[in-house]
């Protein structure tokens, strides 16, 4: 089958011979319709986020049609609408059996420890596809994933309605916690020096930073990730309010004690999102209508395009995806 391998840092091709997936007990092969490109794919596809060897089939935000399944499936079946849940938790150590998946000490991670879902289909666990209305257009499914994401960081903040709410970065995990914290009845103010990304997060409800009335807020989310930003995310965070840290980087951060202390902050490091509790609750909110994935998407590619898109995809205000029709049409 047809799949976009990575050769080499910064270079895909198109290669015909991708084994075809079988699906393991337990697993289901879908057959992909659309996939979302993050900034964790950018550092797979330049080199600076190792992987098992190459060549390598990256991608991670998608679905598309389950079209086998594997023994002892049940509750999926072929035919059926999915996104994939890109994080597959071992279930059985610690962290699991507290609930928190997200720390698995054994965690499978599709297109980083697993090859990815940038190929015609692909076999996943049955418990982490989620089947969806079939009439969610493919582009949604691109963008669910990292909508989890932000949903999980806005839902476990407990944002009061009406709180006005700093988003540092409007790339596209802030522009989803932009809508996230509307979704909530929430205000964001955004901190972003691209003006393409600013204008998207503020044609979309978010409001600029600087006409914020006074230098701090009750909560803080930091998408950004380059070191930068964290003295200006600490300090734009109220008394007794939350930092919450989506993004990051591996360079020191600096505060006082005596400041954190005195001002009773709360930092909150913020990973992906739990199984299955928080796709459950995003596409909940999705199928209400309350969050809509495919507003921040802005850019579209064919699936013979992704080389195009990935040289491009830094440029794009919004999140940028890459469609399938042409490889399901059988061309
Ligand atoms: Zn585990």
């Amino acid at each position: 089958m047809r799949a976009v391998a990575l050769v080499a840092p910064g270079q895909v091709e198109i290669v015909d011979d991708w084994p075809e997936p079988e699906p393991g007990p337990g697993d289901v092969v879908v057959q992909i319709r659309g996939v979302g490109l993050c900034g964790s794919d950018l550092s797979v596809y330049d080199g600076t986020r190792e992987v098992p060897g190459m060549p390598w089939v990256f991608g991670h935000e998608g679905g598309g049609d389950i079209v086998a399944t594997g023994p002892g499936v049940t509750g999926r079946e072929v035919g059926q609408r999915v996104v994939i849940e890109p994080n597959f938790a071992d279930g059985t150590c610690a962290a699991c059996l507290a609930g928190h998946t997200s720390a698995c000490d054994d965690r499978q991670v599709l297109a980083i420890t697993r090859t990815g879902i940038l190929a015609e289909r692909v076999a996943v666990p049955a418990d982490y596809t989620w089947p969806i209305s079939s009439d969610w257009p493919d582009v949604a499914l691109a963008c669910v994933e990292p909508l989890v994401v932000a949903h999980t960081a806005v839902r476990r903040a407990d944002v009061p309605v009406g709180a006005d709410c700093l988003v540092i970065g409007a790339g596209s995990q802030g522009q989803l916690v932009c809508q996230s914290l509307l979704a909530a009845g929430a205000q964001p103010y955004v901190l972003e020096p691209h003006p393409g990304r600013l204008e998207l997060a503020l044609k979309l409800g978010a409001r600029p930073a600087e006409e914020h009335h006074g230098d701090t807020y009750p909560l803080v989310f930091e998408t950004a990730g380059v070191p930068s930003v964290w003295e200006p995310a600490y300090n734009a965070v109220a008394k007794t309010g939350k930092l919450v840290v989506i993004g990051f980087n591996d360079k020191p951060a600096q505060l006082t004690t005596i400041d954190l202390v005195q001002r009773q902050i709360t930092i909150v490091g913020q990973l992906i999102y739990d199984h299955p509790v928080d796709f459950q609750a995003t596409l909940a909110a999705v199928s209400a209508g309350q969050l809509a994935p495919a507003q921040t998407v802005q850019g579209t590619f064919g699936v013979e395009e992704t080389a195009a898109a990935l040289a491009s995809v830094r440029e794009i205000a919004g999140k940028s995806w890459i469609e399938f029709s042409s490889w399901r049409d059988g061309s």
